[in-house]
C-alpha cells in the first residue's frame, strides 16, 4: 500500500482535470484494502472514492476531502484457473485480460478492444461496446462491502450480480470489486486468429472515431434507451428509425443527436464538444471541471427544449 497526502490528482486522471485530495492511497489486493481503512478509521475518514484509471470521472476542481483508494494491479494480476476461467484482479486493465485470454487460446472478450480502463470499474458499469457487454463473460466475482469504515469480503456469483444497460449489483450497492473470474471460450488457432483481427480492428475504429488526441473521459452522456426518450426523438427526426435498428442496437447514438442539435464545437473555457465525436467533451489544454459542467447543462438544457427530456449522463462527476 502506498499513501499520498494532500495529492493534486489531475495528472492522474484520464482527464487531467481535477483539484486537491487529502489521501490517494494505491491498494493491490485484499490487505492493502483492509490497511487502507484501518488508516480511514484512525483518521476518522468517513469520505472515500474508488479509482481504476480514471477514464469515465470528472474530479471537481474542489479539495477532496477524504481519500480515494486507486486500485493497482498486484505482481501477477491475471491468472488461468481453469482451461477457460481467467481471474483477474480489480485492478488489472481489461486490455490485458483480452490479450492473457488470446494467449491461452481463450475468445469472448475481443469487443472490447481499445476500452480504456480496469476490470473493477469494467464490471461495476457493465462496459458495453459493439454490441457485446462485460455481463456476458462474467462467472463470479470477490467483492467488499465497507461498514463502519471495515470492508466485509464476500462472494457474488453470476446469478447474483444483476447487471443491466450500464449497470450492476455494484454501483447499486456501492460495493468495491476485488477480482473477477470470466468464463470465456477456448478455440482453435484460425478462430483466436479472427477474434484478435476483430479486437484490432475495434481499436482501430476508436482511433478514427474518437477525439483520442486530447485528453477525454470517453462518452458524457449515456446513449438513448428508454423506449419514451426514443419515441420523443423519432417524433422531432422521424428519419432515424432505420438507423436505430440497423447501426444502434435498438438505441439512439447521443453523439449523433449532439451534432444534429448544431453543439458540435460548443466551448466553454478549454472545455470542447469534439467535432469528432460530439458525445465526447475533450479537454483542450487547461479545462476547469466547471467548464465542463457548464457544456453538459447546455446540452442538457437543449434536449428538454426539442424533445422535452433531460439525457442522462454517463460519466460520473466526483466531489
Ligand atoms: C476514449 C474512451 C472510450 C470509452 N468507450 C467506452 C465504451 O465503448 N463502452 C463503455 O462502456 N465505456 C467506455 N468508456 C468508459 C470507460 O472505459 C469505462 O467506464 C471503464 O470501465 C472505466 O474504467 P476505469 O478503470 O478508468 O475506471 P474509473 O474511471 O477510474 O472509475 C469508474 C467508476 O468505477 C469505480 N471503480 C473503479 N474501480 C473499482 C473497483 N475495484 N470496485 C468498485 N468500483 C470501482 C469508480 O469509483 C468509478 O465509480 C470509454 C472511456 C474513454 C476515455
Amino acid at each position: 500500500m502506498k499513501v499520498y497526502a494532500d495529492f493534486e490528482i489531475r495528472d492522474e486522471l484520464w482527464y487531467k482535470i481535477g483539484g486537491k485530495v487529502r489521501y490517494l492511497i494505491d491498494v493491490a489486493g485484499k490487505e492493502d484494502i483492509k490497511k487502507a481503512f484501518e488508516l480511514l478509521k484512525k483518521e476518522k475518514i468517513k469520505k472515500f472514492f474508488f479509482l481504476g484509471l480514471g477514464s469515465n470521472l470528472i474530479f471537481t476542481d474542489e479539495y477532496f476531502d477524504g481519500a480515494v483508494i486507486r486500485f493497482i494491479p498486484s505482481s501477477s494480476p491475471i491468472r488461468l484457473v481453469k482451461l477457460h476461467i481467467v481471474e483477474a484482479d480489480a485492478g488489472a486493465v481489461l486490455d490485458d485480460v483480452i490479450n492473457f485470454a488470446f494467449d491461452h487460446n481463450l475468445v469472448g472478450l475481443e469487443w472490447a478492444g481499445g476500452l480504456p480502463g480496469q476490470v473493477g470499474a469494467a464490471i461495476r458499469g457493465n462496459v458495453g461496446a459493439f454490441g457485446g457487454e462485460i455481463k456476458d463473460s462474467v462467472k463470479k466475482l470477490e467483492v467488499f462491502e465497507v461498514v463502519n469504515n471495515t470492508p466485509r469480503f464476500k462472494i457474488l456469483r453470476r446469478f447474483e450480480l444483476q447487471f443491466s444497460y450500464r449497470n450492476s449489483i455494484v454501483k447499486k450497492k456501492k460495493l468495491g470489486v476485488l477480482s473477477a473470474q470470466f468464463r470465456l471460450t477456448p478455440e482453435d488457432q484460425a478462430t483466436v486468429n479472427r477474434a484478435r483481427q476483430t479486437y484490432l480492428n475495434n481499436i482501430e475504429y476508436r482511433k478514427i472515431r474518437h477525439p483520442l488526441e486530447y485528453p477525454n473521459c470517453g462518452s458524457v452522456f449515456k446513449n438513448l434507451a428508454i423506449p419514451e426518450h426514443i419515441e420523443r426523438v423519432l417524433e422531432v427526426f422521424p428519419d432515424l428509425e432505420e438507423k436505430i435498428k440497423r447501426d444502434w442496437h435498438g438505441k439512439v447514438a447521443m453523439g449523433y443527436l449532439i451534432k444534429r442539435l448544431d453543439l458540435s464545437e460548443y466551448r466553454v473555457g478549454d472545455a470542447m464538444i469534439s467535432p469528432k465525436h460530439c458525445n465526447f467533451i475533450v479537454n483542450l489544454g487547461n479545462a476547469k471541471a466547471s467548464d465542463v459542467t457548464a457544456i453538459i447543462k447546455v446540452v442538457q438544457e437543449k434536449f428538454l427544449e426539442v424533445f422535452d427530456f433531460v439525457p442522462e449522463v454517463e460519466v460520473e462527476i466526483v466531489n
